[in-house]
């Protein structure tokens, strides 16, 4: 349920402000009924709500996906009024949610939408996704901690699912290295306590795939619609 004013506003009637005036003025009804208070929620897809007698538009579903920078909340907003990842999405007037979450820390692809149905699917634990991110880490891992993180890794919350790691680029000196690894579940922190966990912590961490979905050449900061066909694709 959302308040009435919201609903118009994403509707896009007018700002929320220019909305509540409407109400006030009893220009909105909900369900054949005039309402002029402003505390009035409702479901926009439920109930039927007019202004000056006609029917809003329904919200159109988007689906978005954010090259997400580091140092940012995936939040639609933050108490202490960091930056979160909405700030990115100018010109976009609906309200869309993260699909997932990406750690302050970490960059990379983060899909949004309003489509909550769409993003159930994708997040509920049966429909493992994959998620492919690169790690960096100091010095080389050995081939045998690549296979114990194939394998599965014991954290606190459970031993991870068989992944698919990778040697992605190696530092001719040995100093570092970007692992390249692909999880099927989206447990918290769960790429960084995985390397911990085997003695090579992140201290950079990238998503460069979500699904059919891929990163390859969405600048920092930047974002994009998906297509229709994108959208089928990662059904
Ligand atoms: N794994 C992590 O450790 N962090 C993320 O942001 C995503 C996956």
């Amino acid at each position: 349920m959302e308040r009435l004013q919201k609903v118009l506003a994403h509707a896009g009637v007018a700002s929320r402000r220019k909305c509540e005036e409407l109400i006030l003025q009893g220009k909105v009804e909900v369900n054949d009924q005039v309402v002029t208070t402003l505390g009035v929620k409702v479901d926009p897809d439920v109930d039927v709500i007019k202004v000056n007698g006609r029917p809003i538009r329904k919200e159109q579903k988007v689906y978005i996906v954010l090259h997400k920078p580091k140092g940012v909340i995936t939040s639609v907003k933050d108490p202490k009024g960091r930056r979160v990842v909405t700030d990115y999405l100018k010109g976009i007037k609906e309200r869309v949610y993260p699909v997932g979450r990406l750690d302050y820390d970490t960059e990379g692809l983060l899909l949004l939408t309003n489509d909550g149905e769409f993003a159930n699917l994708l997040m509920h634990p049966s429909h493992h996704v994959p998620r492919t991110y690169h790690a960096y880490v100091k010095g080389v891992p050995h081939g045998d901690v690549l296979d114990k993180l194939r394998e599965g890794i014991m954290l606190e919350d459970g031993i991870t699912m068989p992944a698919e790691v990778e040697y992605y680029d190696v530092e001719p000196d040995g100093s570092s290295s970007i692992i390249s690894i692909t999880i099927y579940e989206g447990r918290n922190r769960q790429v960084r306590r995985m390397f911990e966990k085997v003695g090579y912590p992140v201290y950079r961490l990238k998503r460069i795939q979500f699904g059919t979905l891929f990163l390859h050449g969405l600048p920092r900061g930047k974002y994009r619609l998906l297509s229709a066909q994108e959208v089928k694709e990662l059904r």
